[in-house]
């Protein structure tokens, strides 16, 4: 075998380009650019292949195992297993990890959504249809996954987060309040804002049961036939034509369609590197006034600092008050990423909250994790055909804000691999924006 030659291609750009508004600040977005480069492998040294004709005979010959094979059940894969079993088709899913892991970037017990998007108004009618789906998925399990509480985009009147905020409100028309700083705090006291601050309020943000929604799509995907295999790595794949093969360290199969929701894992399926940051997260115990924090008076948030960085956080659930600060992370390998985390990064999640909910700054530190985001350079998803196989769909919907949306892509990810189109405008995810 020849050995692979390595071409590492580093992106940079000076300033952020005037529709890459996810993160607000120069700053974010030079930062994210740099940690995106791309290898170009050698042809032997490629994850996948393309299928000879001898095997395409074979498959086609005896016929697909399955229609469609999903790779990776966090909440995207989960999803698309989901509508396509519910349209009858024959899935299989295959997930490395057992049911129910916390290893990639869909586990836990809390996930905002919000319906204002400020990171483009190409998002608004996608998540729209995502309250649809959460919804429809709460009345077949009878169970709720999705708790309103509103939510507050606070930060300076000409910064990237209200000023998005406002483009989309405008957009599509969506009814929204502005709030000066001394109100926020009037109206939900735990927040005390700097005087130059605002905060938009978007009444439909609220929090989703991120265990609850995956678990909920994978016993839904199993009740209309699907296949979900745990447990089970992917090796490699080929595709060509209209077949693909599979290779997972135990058995190999055979399908029409293939998609690729490998999260944190996903460069290993493409051949080029979406670079993986590790976020942590703190969760808090306020000493005092517990109940301004409830979910039935605090709402969820996101807030741009001064200095362009984004933090966000919800109420206080049961494992306390969560928090976060976006694009802080180093950049790591999803299989060795260090789980433990250090007091200097709970100090800097403190010292982010200080400047907002102090009482919760002040308060006894719960828990803490750290969670996989796959980056892309402009925070905006991949969802797309690879750019090599017709059958091939690539679904990386994440730099950190994909979980919302995923009942809505499982479904336009269903229509893309069962009728080739989608009802939505997805020129934002397409993969040739990269040099992929
Ligand atoms: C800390 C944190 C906070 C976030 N907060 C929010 C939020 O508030 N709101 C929001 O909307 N989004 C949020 N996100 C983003 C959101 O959670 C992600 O966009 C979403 O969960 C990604 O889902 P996924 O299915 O693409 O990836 P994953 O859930 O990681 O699923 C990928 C799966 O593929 C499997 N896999 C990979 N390789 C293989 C292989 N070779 N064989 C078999 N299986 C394989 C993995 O084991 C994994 O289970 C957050 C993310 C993190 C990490």
């Amino acid at each position: 075998m020849a050995s692979a030659p390595h071409n590492t291609v580093i992106l940079m750009a000076a300033k952020p380009p005037e529709d890459l508004l996810f993160n607000p600040g120069g700053r974010l977005v030079i930062r994210v650019d740099v940690w995106w480069s791309r290898c170009a492998h050698g042809a032997d040294s490629l994850p996948y292949k393309t299928i000879g004709a001898e095997s395409q005979q074979r498959i086609l010959g005896n016929m697909s195992d399955f229609d469609v094979i999903v790779i990776g059940l966090g909440a995207m894969g989960s999803a698309t297993a989901q509508h396509l079993a519910q349209r009858g088709r024959r899935v299989l899913g295959l997930e490395q990890f057992a049911r129910g892991h916390s290893l990639g970037s869909s586990h836990g017990e809390s996930r905002i959504i919000r319906e204002i998007y400020f990171e483009h108004p190409l998002y608004v009618p996608i998540v729209q249809r995502a309250y649809e789906l959460w919804s429809d998925l709460e009345r077949e399990a009878g169970e709720r996954l999705l708790t309103i509480t509103g939510g507050l985009m606070i930060g300076p009147r000409d910064g990237a987060l209200v000023a998005g905020v406002l483009r989309s409100a405008a957009t599509h028309d969506i009814a929204h309040e502005i709030l000066s700083a001394a109100e926020v705090s009037r109206r939900f006291p735990g927040f005390s804002l700097r005087e130059d601050a605002m905060a938009v309020v978007d009444k439909r943000a609220g929090i989703l049961d991120a265990d609850g929604c995956v678990r909920v799509q994978l016993g839904v995907a199993e009740a209309h036939g699907a296949e979900l295999h745990f447990e089970e790595r992917v090796m490699r794949w080929e595709a060509g034509g209209e077949s693909v093969l599979v290779e997972t360290n135990r058995g190999r199969y055979s399908a029409r369609q293939l998609v690729l929701a490998a999260g944190p894992w996903m460069s290993a399926q493409l051949g080029g590197s979406l670079l993986v940051e590790r976020q942590v997260l703190a969760w808090f115990e306020p000493r005092a006034h517990a109940e301004w924090y409830d979910p039935s008076s605090c709402p969820v948030y996101l807030w741009e600092y001064p200095d362009g960085y984004l933090g966000y956080g919800f109420p206080r659930l049961s494992t306390g008050v969560k928090a976060g600060v976006f694009h802080t992370g180093d950049v790591v390998d999803p299989d060795a990423m260090q789980r433990s985390v250090d007091p200097r990064e709970i100090e800097r999640v403190r010292d982010a909250l200080r400047q907002i909910l102090p009482g919760v700054a002040a308060g006894d530190l719960r828990d803490a994790k750290v969670c996989p985001f796959t980056n892309t350079p402009d925070s905006h998803f991949i969802i797309d055909w690879h750019p090599q196989f017709a059958n091939v769909l690539v679904s990386s919907p994440c730099s950190g804000h994909g979980f919302k949306f995923a009942s809505a892509i499982g479904e336009l990810q269903a229509d893309l691999l069962t009728e080739g189109t989608s009802r939505f405008d997805l020129s934002l995810f397409r993969m040739n924006r990269f040099n992929l």
